[in-house]
């Protein structure tokens, strides 16, 4: 079988975990929830959600310290220099968000969306203002997101 093309490539800050999409990013939003500003040492963390089924991992997939934070999800980090690599969600593993800070821009074929969302602005942090970017704005999760959570929570 012919790979599939590869349309980017990404890795952490030291270079130990590598990997690459056949796909370009469905959509980028940033999450402000304590999680994630902890975890960024930010404001918000940027992820850009892939097709599960798109991502290759060429280095470090086996030594990726996964955390669970939540009961929802569970999340990656590179063992060695600890950044974010993704959090998958476990009702919806055939979607995982790369942590967008990873994409390695010189690679891209194509053109990356531009984040288009903010998600769990009710924990956004007092000393950061929204840019006036006309994206949609959100208290906790987007509805449908929210809806297919609690579907899942009632099997
Ligand atoms: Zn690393
Ligand atoms: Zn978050």
């Amino acid at each position: 079988m012919e790979k599939p093309e590869v349309v980017l490539s990404g890795s952490c800050m030291c270079g130990a975990v590598t990997y690459t999409s056949s796909t370009l990013p469905r959509e980028m939003g940033n999450c402000h929830c304590l999680t994630c500003r902890k975890l960024a040492g930010a404001p918000f963390l940027t992820f850009a959600d892939f097709p599960t089924s798109s991502i290759t991992w060429t280095s470090g997939s086996s030594s990726l310290k996964k955390t669970r934070y939540s009961d929802i999800a569970e999340r990656a980090h590179c063992p060695n220099c600890g950044s974010p690599i993704y959090m998958v969600y476990d009702h919806q593993k055939e979607s995982i968000g790369i942590a967008a800070g990873t994409i390695d821009e010189g690679s891209v074929k194509g053109k990356l969306p531009k984040t288009g969302h903010h998600i769990f602005l009710e924990e956004k942090a007092g000393w950061y203002d929204l840019p006036d970017d006309e994206t949609g704005r959100y208290a906790k999760f987007r509805a449908p997101f929210q809806e297919r959570l609690d579907a899942s929570k009632k099997k």
